[in-house]
């Protein structure tokens, strides 16, 4: 059996090394030939070794001598730079993890889905903004984009078979967060360290804040919406806390089909690793005797507005949604140095959606731009609020 080569971006942080864990447990069926990373470049070269990488990238280029020192004698090659990352995203490799945390990742995704791989997205940001930019692309190409995303890859696995014409509904689940059942008083006392507490999943600290905020779930429909071609009407969000069910199909004929399994993202990362085929991971078996019963719940808008400003800059359409995304990342990254409060995350995309006209996008260039310009104005908002 030839072994399929791999490339992950992202290879240091949670994705990236649950992905790691994964082909190392299966060196027979897998190769890796580039691993790439921000920062952490002790765990990048450690990866690179035991894995015998062919090409490390490290995007911190003052970190590049590093690299090299810690690579030296390994036969890995160690780069940085926007020409090494586009190299990793479109070279050798067949399957690519896009699992780059942010809008940072979209021009190595755009680079890998031109280039015609097959791109497992865990980078749900480059999709919100890219939108059809990329899916265009992927029918351009011939790429294939597998959906990570614990809830898209339950979706895609309900999809297999099926006519989308036969489809009424998506039904995206959500945990509901660390702060479910907290009101909004509560929350507006909530540390860093609280917020990224997730319930059921471990995850990078950015995700975990969107989990608690909703904006995860948010990004998630603007996502569904792209890799599944449904309009917002036809997708709906049902909190269930247990996170046994990861999301669900229903069909024209009242059946609804669900993708279960314990929370673990090896699931559904070994499902786009394998696919089409199957492959085993170590993930804990669901025990549905032991949880005894599953609870579901409406999502409330009012406590969490993340969700609804994400619906209606789905809903609004143009360059909607890169705002969103880019106003949610500066906010985030603010709420983790602690320069400001929980709730002034969803008050700061409120606010960038308000104020921008931004026309729509015609190319990547244009998002990255729309990105940037809305990155700086909500510096200047959250300026305002510690002035
Ligand atoms: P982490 O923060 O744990 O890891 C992010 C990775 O991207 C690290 O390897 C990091 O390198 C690298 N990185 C960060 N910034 C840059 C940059 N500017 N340029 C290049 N590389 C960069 O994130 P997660 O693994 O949690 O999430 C990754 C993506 O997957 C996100 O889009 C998230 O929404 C999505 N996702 C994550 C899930 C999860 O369970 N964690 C579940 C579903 C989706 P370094 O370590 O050096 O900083």
């Amino acid at each position: 059996m030839t072994r399929r080569t791999i490339a992950i971006l992202g290879a240091t942080g949670s994705v990236g090394t649950s992905t790691l864990d994964l082909i190392e447990r299966a060196p027979d069926r897998f190769e890796v030939v580039t691993l790439t990373a921000a920062r952490n470049v002790a765990a990048l070269a450690d990866a690179a070794r035991r894995t015998n990488a062919r090409l490390a990238v490290i995007d911190d280029e003052a970190l590049l001598p590093e690299l090299s020192e810690r690579l030296a004698g390994s036969g890995c090659r160690a780069a940085t730079g926007r020409e090494a990352l586009d190299e990793a995203a479109a070279g050798e490799a067949e399957w690519v993890m896009a699992a780059i945390v942010g809008c940072a990742g979209l021009e190595p995704v755009m680079a890998a889905v031109e280039a015609g791989r097959t791109v497992a997205l865990a980078n749900k940001e480059a999709l919100v903004t890219a939108g059809a930019l990329m899916t265009d692309a992927a029918r351009r190409s011939g790429a294939t984009i597998l959906p990570v995303d614990s809830e898209h890859n339950a979706i895609f696995q309900c999809l297999v078979g099926a006519r989308l014409e036969d489809v009424s509904r998506l039904i995206l689940t959500a945990s509901g967060g660390p702060f479910r059942t907290r009101s909004r008083a509560d929350m507006a006392a909530m540390t860093p360290a609280q917020a990224v507490a997730h319930p059921n999943w471990s995850m990078g600290a950015k995700i975990s804040v969107d989990s608690a905020t909703l904006m995860n779930k948010g990004l998630e429909l603007i996502e569904a919406h792209h890799l599944f071609g449904l309009p917002s009407e036809r997708i709906d969000i049902l909190v269930h806390p247990q996170s046994v069910i990861h999301s669900m199909v229903e069909y024209v004929d009242g059946s609804t089909l669900a993708q279960l399994g314990s929370p673990d993202m090896r699931i559904p990362i070994a499902h786009t690793l394998a696919w089409p085929q199957r492959m085993a991971t170590p993930a804990e078996r669901l025990d549905l005797a032991r949880i005894g019963s599953l609870d579901f719940e409406l999502p409330d808008l009012e406590r969490f507005p993340a969700l609804r400003l994400a619906r209606e800059a789905l809903e609004a359409g143009g360059a909607k949604a890169i705002v969103l995304n880019a106003a949610n990342e500066v906010a985030v990254a603010a709420f983790l140095a602690s320069r400001i409060g929980f709730l002034e995350i969803a008050e700061l995309v409120e606010q960038a959606l308000a104020q921008s006209d931004a026309s729509p996008p015609q190319s990547v260039a244009d998002v990255i731009d729309i990105d940037a310009a809305t990155r700086d104005s909500v510096g200047d908002m959250m300026q305002a609020l510690t002035d």
